[in-house]
């Protein structure tokens, strides 16, 4: 087709940052954002901080105003869901039946909030979109009993965000501890510690048998036969990868969407992005993961930009996340799961900075928390030691007289 140009599925971070990325690195054709929302793109971190806790009712935190999405020539149509996509006519077919036709494809569909198994026809509030964040903020009242099924990111952030609010919090989550994947116990524990200084009943190993009630008189039913009657129930159980649009158009699918290291879907012309696909990550021996954090969207969706364009780039960012409870900053760079064993290096004043190192000894992951401001740039330095996959002794790791900066050089 020769109008074709780039076209990209999924106005969030890693799709917003891809159309950028195609101006800055030359292309000067078409290039067409399709968001299925009614909002110019915008950023999900703030969703579970500033947007529940900001004093006057709140924007959508945007990523790329109208002015700049004029000024870079992109054409943003919504909201206007992608509805198929025809790989062998190389077109992308919108909820409205128009037609898109590409010449190079980036699906950037992030994920989805994983509905909670047990709810049946209970009022369960979700959180992915702005959408969503307004209608749990508006349900945010002082006071006001707040149900949390989840001890995961969301629902921590939330739960700090509405005890901050004045709402009295109560967080259920079915595994023995909270934060039960990649976050190392030490780290987990402190945040416990922190929402029950806030006054928030944090309950593990909990088994929900039901719920009862309607609006803002609701129950949830244990199975221990207690009920906890709240104002309004928010559960946040994980997230599922937005793979409709290319399950449907038979691209390979594993655990999201299937890349390879350069981004690129089973059919050459289409590329994934982010919270919706899988990559062989270079750094750890090519093992396939799908991550869900910020930097991973945003970066992915740069390089899966110069690759539409031919650049052939691997794509082998350290893995990076952070979240914000409180006055706390988590912070965690690299696959924790990837190491064996751990060392700590004090930083004084209660602060401690975990490495983390495989079998062999290379730096495989870092963790720390803290007021961001005393452990950013220490986590940003750990990152490039993970990228270089050096093997630092443990004793220099350890010590805090030894600046990782000449880890670095060494
Ligand atoms: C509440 C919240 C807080 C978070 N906090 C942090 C944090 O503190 N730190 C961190 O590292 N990460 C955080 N994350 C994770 C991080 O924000 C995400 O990993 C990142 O935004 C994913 O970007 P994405 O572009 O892959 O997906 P998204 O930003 O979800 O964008 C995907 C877009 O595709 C659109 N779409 C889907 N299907 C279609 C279709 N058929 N047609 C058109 N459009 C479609 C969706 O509507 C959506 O706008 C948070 C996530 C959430 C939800």
């Amino acid at each position: 087709m020769s109008d074709a140009g780039m076209v990209i599925v999924g106005a969030g971070e890693a799709g917003a940052n891809a159309a950028l990325t195609l101006r800055d690195k030359g292309w000067t054709g078409s290039i067409t954002l399709i968001g299925e929302q009614p909002h110019a793109p915008y950023e999900l971190p703030p969703l579970s901080k500033a947007v529940m806790t900001a004093a006057d009712e709140p924007a959508a935190p945007t990523i790329l105003d109208e002015s700049r999405i004029r000024e870079k020539n992109i054409d943003f149509r919504a909201p206007s869901p992608a509805a198929s996509i025809d790989a062998g006519k190389h077109c992308v077919v919108l909820d409205s039946g128009k037609q898109i036709p590409y010449q190079k494809l980036l699906l950037a569909t992030g994920a989805r909030a994983r509905p909670l198994a047990a709810a049946g026809s209970a009022e369960i509030l979700y959180l992915r979109s702005f959408a969503d964040a307004q209608a749990i903020r508006a349900r945010l009242l002082p006071g006001a009993h707040i149900g949390i099924i989840g001890g995961g990111f969301i629902g921590l952030e939330l739960a700090a965000s509405a005890s901050q609010r004045g709402c009295r919090v109560t967080v259920l989550e079915m595994a023995p501890d909270i934060l039960m994947r990649g976050v190392p116990r030490e780290l987990a524990d402190i945040i416990g510690t922190r929402h029950r200084k806030a006054g928030v009943d944090l309950r593990t190993g909990v088994t929900i048998r039901g719920f009862a009630g309607a609006g803002s008189r609701q129950s949830i039913l244990l199975a221990d036969g207690s009920r906890i009657d709240c104002e309004a129930i928010i559960a946040g159980v994980g997230a599922i990868p937005e793979t409709k649009l290319a399950e449907a158009c038979g691209l390979r699918i594993e655990n999201g969407i299937r890349v390879d290291e350069q981004l690129m879907t089973s059919e050459p012309d289409i590329f994934a992005a982010g919270d919706c696909c899988s990559f062989p990550h270079a750094l750890y021996d090519g093992r396939r993961i799908r991550l869900e954090a910020w930097r991973n969207a945003r970066d992915q969706g740069a390089t899966a930009a110069a690759n539409m364009l031919g650049a052939g780039v691997t794509y082998d960012a350290v893995p990076s996340f952070w979240s914000d409870q409180y006055e706390l900053t988590l912070r965690i760079a690299g696959l924790t799961d990837a190491a064996s064993h751990s060392v700590s290096r004090d930083l004084g004043e209660g602060l401690s900075f975990t490495f983390h190192l495989a079998e062999d000894g290379r730096l495989v992951a870092a963790s720390s928390i803290g007021p961001d401001s005393r452990i950013a740039k220490e986590i940003r330095l750990a990152e490039m030691l993970i990228a270089k996959r050096l093997h630092p002794d443990p004793k220099a790791l350890m010590s805090s007289d030894i600046r990782l900066k000449s880890l670095l050089a060494a």
